[in-house]
């Protein structure tokens, strides 16, 4: 299962107890799922059709709580899904105008009678409450995640702008900024930082999966200290042995050249145990000599050596 999933099906489960926000959801579920079919002789007909049997039985058990309406279920294969299964949610001519009038698509003219709306009906959404049900409606209906291990992105395909500015108006009062990009026809809004999606999904009530992307963040950021930490000690590691090979290259020279006689026996000592043992440490390299000494003086004569090779051999050399 994909998070994009995982995190639906977790949207599927949260309690909605007010009638304002099991209507807003189910606002949001029919501007991104739902269909609107004329039958003729003034019948109408409302399908939803939906990729998950989860969201599916979501919307059937809102429409039975807020509208009393009983959906009819069924699935299609169709080329156009790409071969895959749907489940289709149908409210058939007898129910469909009571729903519309509940989403104020349709509504009441002078006579009494019921008619669809010549403009599509302006959302409120001033309650919170009423705001998260509807980012959860739009969530579930036209919502994709991508998983947090690859990146952090949360796009709406919205398919009218009706949809855009309900979805719009919800990010803003939670301080998320939003961005659009076109693809083909269908405008998407999309959040592409991590705390903001945390703040999306947090509203719509999916909290495990804001637990999810926030191990993962910690995760990523643990992870990325660690290398920096170790290209660092990495590269302290590669300029200790640049430094080692330099200073070998020295000592063979100078003991190849007649200058390497002119040098004090302590000297030639510490010259030889070096060109014998090019990996030991200064500390280890003091125990070699006879008679031994300790870390600061093998520093010291190493020093001495260097300058004495780097002066006579015309080289510059950093002591070690
Ligand atoms: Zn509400």
């Amino acid at each position: 299962m994909s998070f994009s999933s995982d995190c639906k099906e977790e949207l599927c489960r949260v309690v909605s107890d007010k009638p304002c926000d099991r209507l807003m959801e189910l606002s949001a579920l029919y501007m991104t799922l739902g269909a609107l079919s004329l039958l003729g002789l003034g019948q109408v007909s409302v399908q939803f059709t939906v990729e998950s049997p989860a969201i599916a039985r979501r919307i059937f058990v809102l429409l039975q709580k807020e509208t009393q309406i009983l959906a009819q279920l069924h699935y299609v294969t169709h080329a156009r899904f790409g071969g895959r299964r749907k489940c289709v949610l149908t409210i058939g001519p007898k129910q469909a105008p009571r729903l519309l009038e509940r989403l104020g698509i349709m509504e009441k003219n002078e006579e009494g009678a019921l008619a669809l709306r010549a403009t599509v009906p302006r959302l409120t959404l001033s309650r919170d409450c009423c705001r998260r049900a509807f980012l959860r409606g739009a969530l579930l209906g036209c919502g994709t995640l991508s998983n947090p291990e690859h990146g952090y992105h949360l796009e709406f395909a919205a398919r009218d702008e009706a949809l855009r500015l309900g979805i719009a108006k919800c990010l803003q009062s939670l301080n998320v900024p939003v961005k659009q990009i076109k693809r083909r026809d269908v405008v998407s809004l999309y959040v592409k930082q991590s705390d903001h999606i945390s703040d999306i999904l947090t509203a719509a009530g999916a909290h495990r999966a804001v637990t999810t992307l926030e191990s993962m963040r910690v995760r990523k950021q643990v992870l990325g200290s660690v290398n920096r930490a170790m290209n660092c000690d990495n590269a302290n590691l590669q300029k200790q042995m640049d430094a080692n090979q330099r200073q070998l290259r020295l000592i063979a020279r100078l003991m190849e050249s007649d200058r390497f006689t002119a040098l004090s026996p302590a000297l030639q000592a510490i010259a030889r145990a070096r060109a014998e043992a090019p990996d030991l440490s200064l500390e280890e390299l003091g125990k070699t000599l006879t008679p031994p000494i300790g870390k600061s003086g093998v520093n010291h004569r190493m020093r001495r050596l260097l300058r004495f090779a780097a002066e006579e051999l015309g080289e510059q050399e950093t002591a070690p």
